[in-house]
């Protein structure tokens, strides 16, 4: 139900949604909001109040970093207590890594926060843009019957359909329907009504106040795995003096070569306290070590697994982590626990 005076914050970081072709060079490039809001009339008829905050400058996602994460929190912790909900415009290329750190970057959120952009520049004729803008902030803007936000999470939603942004990955350059939540059901689907997924939608503890972190700790890396890895390129990156964690992406169940030099790095990056934190290549399907001796090598080695967990929320949850200033044996076990609805731990 949309809450007539309802007050929603549109915060706008770039992407393409907002962005003009250079005429001489034909690339897409950041234009400024009047350009957004006049190719959106729709947004006046909206039956509620938008405010808009557009970051100085605008960007094309690929450029975001954690710096820019935690501008985004700043902007919603200085405006919470002001508006109902929040929708975010973000480039779609890094859409889901920016999501999945937001998400962990509040505890007991108690407001929507959505994500959304589009594959299409809002100006142009058949844009996606004006569908999934319109669409988020009426989701920003709806309540229960109880007068609570009827989705209290960060999410994206594309092309119809509400994802819990954590369990997100683009895996689409060219289609309108640019996101997948492979492991985890969509929170809703918008057709000729928005129908809300309410039974698997985080439920907040209202009595208690939401909180807003800022520091992450960025001294991660991704090694994916191949046959032909070299051991020259694999120990390099597991001697960087500064790192703390790595996600291994595997093979399948989480698999990976059994070769002496392998499990022999990894021992001794476990060894120097390096967490190593297992997911699959895989967009479907959960990491199970115990499935074949190739993962139990690699529990044996101290990897630990990271379940059904994208790489884009592996990556977030371990410097949301570190930057809690956990020691790696916290670390370990919280990675083993879902915090924001970002894994399931069963098998
Ligand atoms: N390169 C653009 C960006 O991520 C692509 C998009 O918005 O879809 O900012």
């Amino acid at each position: 139900m949309i809450d007539v005076n309802a007050h929603v914050l549109l915060i706008y970081t770039g992407g393409t949604i907002g962005m003009i072709e250079n005429m001489e060079t034909g690339a897409l490039e950041p234009f400024n909001f009047s350009h957004l809001r006049s190719n959106v009339p729709e947004m006046k008829r909206l039956n509620f109040q938008v405010d808009t905050f557009i970051f100085e400058p605008l960007i094309d996602s690929s450029e975001i970093s954690p710096d820019k994460w935690r501008e985004m929190v700043e902007v919603v912790k200085a405006h919470y207590n002001d508006y109902d909900g929040f929708v975010i415009l973000h480039g779609t290329d890094t859409m889901a890594y920016t999501a999945s750190a937001l998400s962990f970057m509040f505890e007991n959120l108690t407001k929507p926060i959505i994500f959304t952009g589009s594959q299409l520049p809002i100006g142009k004729l058949r844009t996606d843009g004006k569908e999934n803008l319109i669409t988020a902030l009426e989701i920003a803007a709806d309540k229960n019957y109880d007068g609570h936000p009827i989705v209290p999470e960060v999410c994206i939603f594309f092309q119809n359909v509400l994802f819990r942004a954590n369990r997100t990955t683009k895996i689409n350059a060219e289609n309108f329907n640019a996101f997948s939540s492979a492991d985890f059901p969509s929170l809703a689907e918008a057709g000729v009504t928005i129908r809300y997924n309410s039974n698997i939608i985080l439920k907040p503890d209202y009595t208690k106040d939401v909180l807003f972190y800022e520091s992450l700790d960025d001294s991660i890396a991704v090694i994916k795995i191949f046959p032909g890895i070299s051991p020259e390129v694999f120990s390099a990156v597991l001697n960087v003096e500064s790192i703390k964690a790595v996600v291994l992406e595997t093979y399948g169940s989480g698999n990976a070569l059994c070769d002496d030099w392998f499990l022999s790095d990894l021992k001794k990056a476990v060894e120097k306290d390096i967490v190593i934190v297992n997911v699959t290549q895989c967009l479907y399907g959960t990491v199970e070590m115990y499935r074949y001796e190739t993962g139990q090598n690699l529990l044996k080695a101290g990897v630990i697994s990271g379940y059904d967990l994208t790489t884009e929320a592996a990556i977030a949850k371990l410097m949301f982590l570190f930057g809690l200033k956990k020691t790696p044996d916290e670390v370990r076990k919280l990675m083993q626990v879902s915090l924001r609805g970002e894994m399931n731990v069963d098998k």
